[in-house]
């Protein structure tokens, strides 16, 4: 799709400001329909508005989780809290219910956010969410993420509860299918790409709440994982996790005369040492120590010292 720079009165202060082709991509992508009603400053100041009244309906773990979201935003120079900071924040607030679940479910804080980054830098260019505008005092709020505290203080309230907890907005991230709705956002996508649904989250939810009330959990919970509900951005982050993972599997460690002989041999060949040795890698050759690491090193060792080279 392509956008064109158009020029709009802001509804609340009268000044004229440049809605930007590339704004426009971006505010598609985070489900905004039509234009902005405000300028950038005003917007600004009606979001943080919006969410302090949205705070005022969460428990105090649910507050926490809000504040944690808005830090992530800022930390990772995002103009908006969309779904995926909000997502960011539960995982943040590790002790609460929803924390407990998302890890259970082996969703890591350092991963996901490393995902979100990842969907971020994938943005067309114009889009990207990333130090598009100077940081800011505060920020904005996606549509997406908007609805999700909507829902989320609906749903409680309809459980007679008074205020919203962690729990209840992470089913919201993954509920709807229409495009404003959170689970078309990018934690859905995210949480989808990683194997996580609405029915696993669902289940592990009433398994932990159960524990948390002193009876045990069903002992089958889980169904398996659907199709995401977002199918090509699912695709692509389970794709990327995967790529992650298969990256950074083997430590590789070997002596330095032996990767001098590598060396002369790849220059022979007319190749790389590291190519070289992913080949004989896979044979089972040379491989003195293969080992699960956070990361993928090539280590060459001589005498007693050590020096490591990256494998991708
Ligand atoms: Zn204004």
């Amino acid at each position: 799709m392509s956008f064109q720079d158009r020029t709009i009165t802001c509804s609340d202060c009268g000044v004229s400001f440049v809605f930007t082709a590339g704004e426009q991509a971006f505010f598609a992508e985070k489900g905004f329909t039509g234009g902005p009603k405000r300028c950038p400053q005003c917007r600004v100041k009606a979001a943080a508005l919006l969410i302090e009244r949205f705070v005022k309906q969460f428990d105090e773990e649910g507050q926490r989780v809000l504040e944690y979201a808005q830090a992530e935003a800022r930390s990772l120079e995002h103009r908006w809290v969309g779904t995926e900071h909000l997502l960011l924040g539960l995982l943040r607030a590790s002790e609460g219910v929803a924390g407990r679940v998302l890890q259970r479910l082996g969703v890591e804080l350092a991963e996901t956010r490393a995902a979100v980054d990842h969907w971020a830098r994938g943005m067309p260019d114009g889009a990207a969410p990333r130090g598009a505008t100077p940081p800011q005092e505060s920020i904005g709020l996606a549509q997406r993420a908007r609805v999700a505290m909507e829902l989320a203080i609906a749903d409680a309230q309809a459980r007679s509860r008074e205020r919203a907890r962690p729990d209840d907005l992470l089913l919201a991230l993954l509920h709807g299918q229409d495009e404003s709705s959170p689970g078309r956002g990018v934690a859905a996508a995210v949480l989808n790409g990683f194997g996580v649904t609405a029915d696993r989250v669902r289940a592990t939810l009433a398994q932990v709440l159960a524990e948390d009330a002193g009876a045990a959990g069903p002992e089958h919970p889980y169904r398996l994982a659907g199709a995401g509900q977002w199918e090509e951005a699912t695709k692509s982050i389970s794709q990327w996790r995967e790529q992650r993972r298969q990256g950074r599997r083997y430590s590789l460690v070997l002596p330095e005369e032996l990767f001098q002989e590598v060396e002369r041999l790849a220059e022979r060949q007319n190749t790389s040492v590291v190519e070289l040795l992913r080949r004989f890698t896979r044979l089972g050759l040379f491989a003195m120590q293969l080992q699960e690491r956070p990361d993928a090193a090539l280590i060459v060792r001589e005498g007693g010292t050590e020096r490591q080279l990256m494998l991708l």
